[in-house]
């Protein structure tokens, strides 16, 4: 083994391993002198294996761990809290590095089972129908502690299950994190060292950052729109962070110059909220609004949370509502999950904060 000490960092802090993308890890490896496959062995034990320690890494020699294990560590996240809803949904908190923490949702329903992934802590927005709205922003997460939600998941799978899909709709705007969220879905995706996901299986949604649905295209993953409302005005007083920087009109605008590929569909999330959203005159505003786009609409009626000043709309509502979409476009009724444990949509805030 060649070890080109002065060419390495002299800091003391280790270097993160996670840290690192492909190119910054091939660096890492040119540094010590060690051959290029090396990137591609340390970044599968990584990602693939999920090891959390370099002697892991038996494919290494000895001297190549030890030497990598006096510079670097794996930094996965310090503690796991699961909590069991009794429909099988299971939320994750995960504490980080600094202390704060970070939800992520396992959602088991037939033959799928999706983990709903966080990319804020707390949230850049501030929607008034969402609990983590309310938190505000503590930081954006970076690309690996996006990554460690599916890894810690993966490490506390039941036997026998498997992730089928991955939706960018935990904690956070997506969007407002866009560097982060890329690179953490290049690890996702790559197939000779990372986790190997269709980007098929993902889906990333935002509450409507329109100037950057462009970056999503790139990623090949599916986009989700959190509609919400038929008006401005109503827009404005529900979603007013997100609905300053982009009116409805600049909105699907942006949702009608995004690349499509043919075989897809924009899916639109609208959360009913009794006698503010749910009529008739939104439900036929909703198919004037998405004409000419290849969408679908998924419904979700209000998961109630203390402090969200706004009632879930009765069953008929709901399916009244469906039933005038339902004519001009596919639109499906969004089952909620995991609310007994504060697993489900717009209800993620860290535990303690919530009185249940
Ligand atoms: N910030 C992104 C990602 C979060 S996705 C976005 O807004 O799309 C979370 C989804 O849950 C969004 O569609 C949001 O509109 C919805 N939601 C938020 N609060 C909710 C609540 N209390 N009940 C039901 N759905 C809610």
């Amino acid at each position: 083994m060649r070890y080109q000490k002065d060419t390495l960092p002299s800091s003391t802090s280790p270097i993160n391993l996670l840290s690192l993308d492909e190119v910054g890890m091939g660096r890492l490896v040119q540094q010590f002198g060690w051959p290029r496959y090396r990137t591609g062995q340390i970044l599968r034990w990584l990602y693939q294996r999920r090891a959390k320690d370099i002697n892991q890494m038996t494919d290494l020699g000895q001297a190549e761990r030890t030497a990598l294990a006096s510079l670097a560590t794996i930094p996965r996240a310090v503690g796991c809290t699961v909590f069991r809803s009794i429909d099988h949904t299971r939320k994750l908190i995960l504490t980080l590095n600094d202390g704060l923490s970070v939800e992520t949702v396992l959602i088991p329903d037939e033959d799928r089972l999706t983990l709903c992934v966080s990319t804020q802590v707390g949230c850049t927005l501030d929607c008034r129908f969402c609990l983590t709205g309310t938190m505000g922003l503590k930081r954006n997460l970076k690309a690996h502690e996006i990554i460690e939600q599916v890894l810690t998941a993966q490490d506390r799978l039941d036997s026998g299950e498997r992730i089928t899909n991955l939706v960018f709709m935990g904690m956070g705007e997506p969007l407002a994190n866009m560097e982060a969220l890329s690179e953490a879905i290049r690890r996702l995706t790559n197939k000779p060292w990372g986790l190997g996901w269709s980007p098929r299986r993902i889906t990333v949604s935002t509450a409507g950052l329109a100037a950057r649905l462009k970056d999503v295209a790139p990623l090949g993953v599916n986009l989700a729109i959190s509609l919400n409302a038929t008006t401005d005005d109503q827009r404005a007083s529900l979603m007013p962070a997100v609905n300053g920087i982009a009116s409805l009109k600049t909105l699907l605008a942006a949702c009608r110059r995004y690349p499509l590929p043919p075989t897809r569909r924009l899916t639109f999330e609208y959360v009913l909220l009794k006698d503010v959203n749910d009529t008739d005159a939104d439900a036929r505003r909703v198919v004037k609004l998405l004409a000419n786009l290849n969408a679908k609409v998924n419904l979700i009626a209000l998961n109630p949370g203390p402090g969200i000043p706004f009632e879930t709309p009765d069953p008929q509502r709901v399916a009244a509502f469906q039933t005038i979409v339902r004519r001009a476009l596919p639109c499906f009724v969004r089952k909620p999950r995991g609310l007994d444990v504060y697993a489900a949509c717009g209800q993620l805030k860290r535990m303690e904060l919530v009185t249940l």
